[in-house]
Order: C-alpha cells, then sequence, then structure tokens
C-alpha cells in the first residue's frame, strides 16, 4: 500500500471542501418533480444488501419508478451472496413486492482477481475505490442499454463508506453513460441513518458484521484475536 496516498487521503477527508450531498439529493428531487410532471422517472438503484437499502427505498419511493440491481460477487462465500440477497427479497416483498430485482451471475474468483494486489489495503481505501467502481460501472451501463432515467447506488448510506468518493465515481461514470443521470445522494444524511435502524429493527433485517469480501472477512476475524 502506498502509506503517503493513503494519510494524503485521510487528511483530504476533513476537508471543509467536502460537498453536502444530502442537500444535492433534495435539490435534485425537487427539480425532478417539476420536470417529470406526467410519470414517475425509472431509477435503477444498485443495493448490496438489504440493510443499506432498506432506507434508500423508502428515500426514493415517491418520487421514483423503482427497480435494484444485485451484483455483488465481491461477497464472500457464496452462502453470505444468498443470505443476503435473500434478505433483500424478503425485505422488499414486506414493503414493495412491484420492485424488480435484477441480478448477475456470482463469480467471486473472477471479480477478486484485480483486487488481490490491493489485498492489505486497509477498508475504506483504494482496494474499496475500485470495489465500489466496478459494481457501480456494471450497474450504470445496464441502466443506460435499458433507457433508465437515472442510476444511484444505496452504497452511501455505510459510514465506512466515503460518500464523497462514491458519488465522484458516480459523476465520472455519468460521462461514460450519458443517456441515463447519475443521482447524487448521501443516505445516511438528513436522518437517515436513524430511519435506516428502525427499519432493520422493524424488519428484524439480518444485519452482517464485514462489508463482504474475503479480506474484510479476515480483518473483522483478526480484531477479535
Ligand atoms: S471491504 Fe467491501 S468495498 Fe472494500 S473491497 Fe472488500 S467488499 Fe469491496
Amino acid at each position: 500500500m502506498n502509506k503517503e496516498a493513503y494519510i494524503r487521503y485521510l487528511k483530504s477527508r476533513k476537508s471543509s471542501n467536502r460537498k453536502n450531498y444530502f442537500l444535492e439529493s433534495k435539490k435534485e428531487l425537487e427539480e425532478i418533480q417539476a420536470r417529470f410532471k406526467d410519470r414517475k422517472p425509472r431509477l435503477l438503484l444498485h443495493a448490496c444488501c438489504a440493510v443499506c437499502a432498506s432506507f434508500p427505498l423508502e428515500f426514493l419511493h415517491d418520487f421514483f419508478e423503482l427497480t435494484v440491481f444485485f451484483n455483488n460477487s465481491n461477497i464472500w462465500p457464496k452462502q453470505e451472496y444468498d443470505r443476503r440477497l435473500q434478505e433483500l427479497y424478503r425485505y422488499l416483498s414486506e414493503t414493495d413486492p412491484s420492485i424488480p430485482v435484477i441480478t448477475v451471475p456470482y463469480d467471486n474468483e473472477s471479480y477478486m482477481k484485480p483486487l488481490e494486489p490491493m489485498k492489505d489495503d486497509p477498508e475504506g481505501f483504494g482496494r474499496c475505490f475500485y470495489c465500489y467502481a466496478v459494481r457501480m460501472n456494471q450497474a450504470y451501463a445496464w441502466s443506460e442499454e435499458h433507457d433508465f432515467d437515472y442510476f444511484t447506488t444505496v452504497m452511501s448510506i455505510s459510514r465506512q463508506k466515503d460518500s464523497q468518493k462514491i458519488n465522484e465515481i458516480g459523476r465520472s461514470l455519468s460521462r461514460l453513460h450519458p443517456r441515463t443521470a447519475y443521482f447524487y445522494s448521501d443516505f445516511k444524511k438528513g436522518g437517515g441513518a436513524i430511519r435506516q435502524r428502525e427499519l432493520v429493527e422493524e424488519h428484524h433485517l439480518y444485519r452482517q458484521d464485514y462489508c463482504g469480501c474475503i479480506y474484510s472477512r479476515r480483518d473483522q476475524d483478526d480484531k477479535g484475536i
């Protein structure tokens, strides 16, 4: 790992230049409501698990026709992947069963190959930036191919994930997929994190104790030693 780059990144996180993407999302919603008078715009929502998807689904529900995209081959092992996907189906069946879920084949081996050289990066740095971007890009490309108006990801709700970085990735990807707009967000803000906790309790959602990949499992296990 490049330690200097990591320190530079940590310092940049404290900068007052950080944008408030929650306020940005509220502004976007007002504009969207003014623009789409005859129909709800279609939004593809990348989701990594039911816990992270719970509040974003509620927040976006009245403004968009939603479809969920589950492409998370980072998750290891396969039983864990299946469990998170099943929980997402269960959550939707209890809230809005009309929301479709698109899945892609699970392939952890191929997915993890490019991440292997970054296996010792601390969580929330280079390996993770790559991991966010790969999944977001695949979902974003799918949304553009299928004529969605908007794309976004639930990942900004996580306190372990830098919402500035996620939105920067979204902005870069929007240049690659210009027919679908990126919906900027910071779902943890504006009471989102509190509402998420309520929804998790209300629906008894399975709350995993690691992000997903084998390295995050390893790091979590190491903390217990
Ligand atoms: S810790 Fe999470 S975001 Fe980072 S590489 Fe692993 S699965 Fe991806």
